[in-house]
């Protein structure tokens, strides 16, 4: 176990002052004052987006109308705007297209799989998964009702359950409440032996840290774009097949723009080459936009100086918040060894929800989740060390000073 000695104040402003992502900062909106940990859920407004949005709406759509399909090149968004998310997973030209929602694309791919692998009935999944995944899981099998089931094992278990009746194994390589991360690796390896087909969801993996999906030879994955990919609320999702599957699949969801020819308005269905033919409907194009707009900002970025911050930031934080909280009753609910966490800290902590609150309140916003983790997202592009160091300095002054005892702090929101 490696930890970071506590740093003085000074030692982290010189953390600052060294790091080489520390100009990609300016290229965010972050409103003054606010520590923002949340990126890990909706990632921050890179100000190039607003330009694009603005010109998308004026130009494009308001001058152009329809004329823009094609002389803007909307069609193209999903292909174009996946071909840069396709470069920061490790995923070859062509294998990615951005559309749908992470959801959707769970049971696009889920079903896709299992056609893949039609001998078997059986989906692998673990129960740190996100919710979402495993109810489209569950209504692709009972949808498709051909007896297929779920089988749901703890995280430390999907290994040794990898068995030659396994169709498909469907698993989050970050867990969303822990920032436990699983080896896709081993795993992938592990379910190819088997004659498995492995399906990755890279929601808290993509623009977290490296992904190379092609290099562990991985079957289908999926991701969303709104949480370190910075693409807006709700910005479409993405879904990644493997060159080698791309023409065995006849999609579930056979919508004309995954059509060979959707202007042929022809009633047979014939799939598109390659992923294009993952899409289903017209393409979202003011969404896609800005996220296309919003993947420049990895534009020569490099992931390793991402994941190697992204470690430094969660470390910092750990020690600063162990040192200055646990005797308000705070434990870490992450895994310490940082080869096997996302990139995000959890704690558990009592009242976990009113402190968050308070903490919000305070200028510090990161995220609860049920039952009592307080959550909280690092992202190496617009965070300091700084930033990192106050949160835990303001996280202590709220327990403290019991700042989270207001009524009003105790009643839920719609959204956590
Ligand atoms: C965030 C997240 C989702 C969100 O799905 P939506 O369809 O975009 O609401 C799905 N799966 C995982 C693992 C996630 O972390």
């Amino acid at each position: 176990m490696i930890r970071v000695e506590r740093l003085s104040l000074e030692e982290v402003k010189s953390l600052d002052r060294a790091d080489p992502l520390g100009h990609k900062r300016d290229e965010f909106c972050i409103p003054e004052g606010l520590i923002y940990l949340d990126g890990n859920s909706l990632g921050a407004l890179p100000k190039a987006v607003k330009k694009r949005l603005a010109s998308t709406v004026e130009t494009e759509w308001g001058n152009s109308l329809i004329r823009a399909w094609n002389s803007h090149q909307w069609m193209e968004l999903p292909a174009k705007a996946g071909d840069k998310i396709g470069q920061l997973i490790g995923a070859g030209k062509g294998t990615v297209i951005a559309a749908d929602t992470t959801s959707l694309n769970v049971a696009k791919a889920v079903s896709a799989g299992l056609e893949l692998n039609p001998g078997r009935r059986v989906i692998l999944t673990d129960n740190g998964n996100f919710p979402t995944d495993v109810y489209m899981a569950q209504g692709v099998a009972d949808t498709l009702g051909k007896g297929h089931q779920l089988k749901i094992v703890d995280p430390a278990d999907v290994f040794d359950a990898l068995d030659e009746s396994i169709a498909v194994m469907m698993l989050t390589e970050v867990d969303y409440r822990t920032g436990r991360r699983h080896d896709m690796h081993k795993l992938t390896r592990r379910a190819h032996q088997v004659g498995t087909i492995a399906i990755w969801d890279l929601a808290h993996s993509a623009g977290a840290f490296e992904v190379d999906l092609e290099a562990c030879n991985a079957d289908l994955a999926v991701g969303c774009t709104y949480k370190y990919l910075n693409g807006g609320p709700g910005s479409p999702a993405f879904i990644y097949v493997a060159a080698r599957h791309q023409t065995l699949i006849k999609p579930m969801l056979s919508g004309w723009i995954g059509h060979r020819a959707p202007f042929d308005f022809d009633l047979e269905y014939q799939p598109a080459d390659g992923v294009r033919r993952m899409n289903v409907g017209t393409p979202p194009v003011l969404a896609l936009s800005a996220l296309d707009s919003a993947l420049d900002v990895w534009e020569g970025v490099d992931m390793a100086q991402v994941r190697a911050k992204s470690v430094q930031l969660c470390e910092l934080f750990i020690s600063e918040v162990e040192a200055r909280c646990s005797q308000y009753g705070l434990k870490l609910a992450s895994p310490r060894d940082a080869a096997v966490r996302g990139s995000q800290v959890s704690f558990h902590c009592p009242q976990g929800y009113a402190v968050m609150r308070a903490l919000i309140a305070s200028q510090v916003i990161g995220d609860f989740r049920a039952p009592d983790v307080i959550r909280f997202g690092f992202t190496p592009l617009y965070l300091s060390y700084t930033d990192v160091y106050h949160a835990a300095e303001i996280l202590e002054k709220v327990l403290e000073n019991k700042l989270w005892q207001v009524p009003e702090f105790m009643k839920k929101g719609q959204v956590t």
